[in-house]
């Protein structure tokens, strides 16, 4: 197969959603129509289970758990397929920001009964201000839920999208009866006695076809064709290229436990949804099929087994092909680094492979080169825009208690530092590290891991944050500047790129502040 057509096969997806929307339920059936695993039940999910905050082994467990999970690849129709895992809690949200830096697209999967809720909100978001493709799938039809047009209004709402209902469904919960498919105009019926992945397609050639009144009663065609008279009257048509600029947001309606619409989601995913697409750098554009390969680090993994302390960094590949053994170049060390075993990732496992293509991920074992956001080049020297930091909710100042391993402690800390599991801010006054998380949950992990991975010991002590602001200056010579840095020298710190951050004490001291020094920037991510 040529370049150009194993690039074009490619579809590099996240999907995301509040915990229990049915993350889990609908990749897994994915996966089952791509023949990459035989039974339901076969994907773990990586959710952190309620209390295991306290539970040392769970989280390790279930950070196992993601690490088989981070990226499932199937081939579906002679379409290869990659997901890449989107932690929905939300002390690992940072993880799901920064794995949407490396998605294509996304599909949204919204809970019937429960609608938008907050997590989806923050990360549409995201994806919004970044133009990704976004196909909405709303789940759990099968169960008492909100009406289909107050719910399409909530989504439009909430999320900021605009939608365009791929199919409609017909009653809801007890009264589910199927589905009609406005994309391929056809009723979908439920088997609602069995609820076993048994599903009838019915072609209609048009709505006032009496065959519809025959599958689902008079009173229920009634209503659906006053209602796709309502979807038509009200929606756009589905615009293709609107969809990929992110503009329009296709809709679908079923049940991914009961594998209902399930299919047509995938059939109509793998006909619109992008293909690889072309990648900012800070000094160009990189398209997909340029003959060198480029790739950048988006998440790192520590490895689980205590023999094998390295780490796996996960590398999407922008352009050009990749191939094992072949030195490139590590863009921020300036240094030639070669992969004798790189990883690719499939459904249940994950396998040396010789060659990637765009679109795919793989997995280099790293001893601690890599850090997130790293570009890889065949000699070039771009650099792909970073995946930004935002600022966490807790802070909490890290003192060593065990005086005799301080070097370890430092090597721990900077090492998870650029693995993204937390971020570190050093006070200019006196020096003190302060570690920022977005969940509690963070600190456990860390604590265990210095101790487990790196031998060495830590404590916390609290320290009252609201906000950690990115600084810019208009004038950094100023005499405005020159006081704020003065004044406010207490709560002045650097992150790990060296950046000044200002972390505010409250909400009422960062707008006095931002009031007193109007010629200063106080931002909330790291990019700007
Ligand atoms: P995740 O947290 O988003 O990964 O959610 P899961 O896939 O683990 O699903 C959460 C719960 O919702 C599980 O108990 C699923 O069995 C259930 N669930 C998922 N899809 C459906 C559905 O279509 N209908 C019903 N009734 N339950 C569902």
């Amino acid at each position: 197969m040529s370049f150009t057509s194993e690039i074009n096969r490619r579809r590099t997806f996240g999907i995301i959603a509040h915990p229990d929307a049915g993350k889990t339920t609908l990749t897994e059936k994915l996966l089952l129509f791509g023949g990459a695993i035989q039974e339901a039940g076969a994907v773990k999910s990586n959710k952190i289970k309620k209390g295991a905050t306290s539970d040392f082994m769970e989280i390790e467990r279930q950070r196992g758990i993601s690490v088989a999970t981070s990226v499932l690849a199937f081939e579906y129709e002679g379409i290869k397929i990659n997901i890449l895992d989107t932690p929905g809690h939300k002390d690992f949200a940072e993880d799901t920001f920064r794995t949407l830096t490396a998605v294509d697209s996304v599909i949204v999967v919204v809970d019937v009964a429960k609608g938008v809720e907050e997590q989806t909100e923050k990360l549409v978001e995201v994806c919004r201000m970044r133009n990704i493709p976004m196909i909405v799938f709303i789940n759990k039809l099968d169960r008492e839920g909100k009406d289909a047009f107050d719910l399409l209004d909530e989504v439009e709402q909430k999320l900021g999208l605009t939608v365009v209902p791929m199919s409609f469904p017909i009653g809801m919960g007890y009264d589910f009866k199927g589905i009609y498919n406005l994309w391929e105009k056809n009723i979908n019926l439920f088997s609602g006695s069995s609820r076993k992945n048994i599903e009838e397609t019915v072609e209609i050639s048009d709505l006032e076809s009496k065959k519809i009144d025959e599958l689902i009663g008079e009173k229920a065609a009634k209503t659906l064709r006053e209602e796709i008279e309502l979807v038509e009257g009200i929606y756009p048509e589905f615009d293709r290229d609107a969809y990929l600029e992110g503009k329009q947001q296709p809709v679908f309606f079923g049940s991914a436990l009961n594998n209902f619409g399930v299919r047509e989601l995938l059939d109509c995913f793998i006909e619109i949804a992008p293909k690889p697409r072309p990648k900012q750098s800070e000094e160009r554009l990189v398209k997909p099929d340029e003959k060198n390969f480029t790739g950048f680090v988006f998440k790192i993994h520590a490895n689980m087994d205590p023999n094998h302390r390295d780490r796996l960094a996960f590398v999407k590949i922008v352009s050009g092909i990749f191939e094992r053994n072949k030195p490139y170049l590590h863009v921020r060390n300036n240094k030639k680094m070669k992969f004798s075993s790189p990883n690719a990732f499939f459904a249940e496992k994950k396998e040396i492979v010789d060659i990637s293509y765009p679109g795919d991920i793989v997995g280099l074992h790293d001893t601690g080169n890599f850090k997130i956001g790293d570009t890889l080049t065949e000699g070039e020297n771009i650099n792909y825009r970073g995946v930004p930091s935002f600022s966490p909710e807790h802070f909490r100042y890290i003192n060593n208690a065990d005086p005799l391993k301080s070097k370890q402690l430092y090597k721990g800390i900077d090492q998870l530092m650029d693995e993204g599991v937390a971020q570190l801010f050093t006070l200019e006054l006196n020096g003190r590290k302060v570690i920022g998380t977005v969940g509690a949950l963070q600190y456990e992990v860390i604590q265990y891991r210095l101790e487990h991975e790196y031998g060495a010991k830590c404590t916390y002590e609290n320290l009252n944050v609201h906000k950690a602001c990115w600084v810019e200056a208009n004038d950094v010579k100023s005499e405005e500047f020159k006081e704020f840095l003065r004044v406010k020298q207490r709560y002045i710190a650097k992150d790990k790129q060296d950046q000044l951050v200002f972390l505010a004490d409250s909400p009422f001291s960062l707008q006095m502040t931002q009031q007193k020094y109007p010629n200063i920037k106080f931002h909330y991510t790291s990019e700007f």
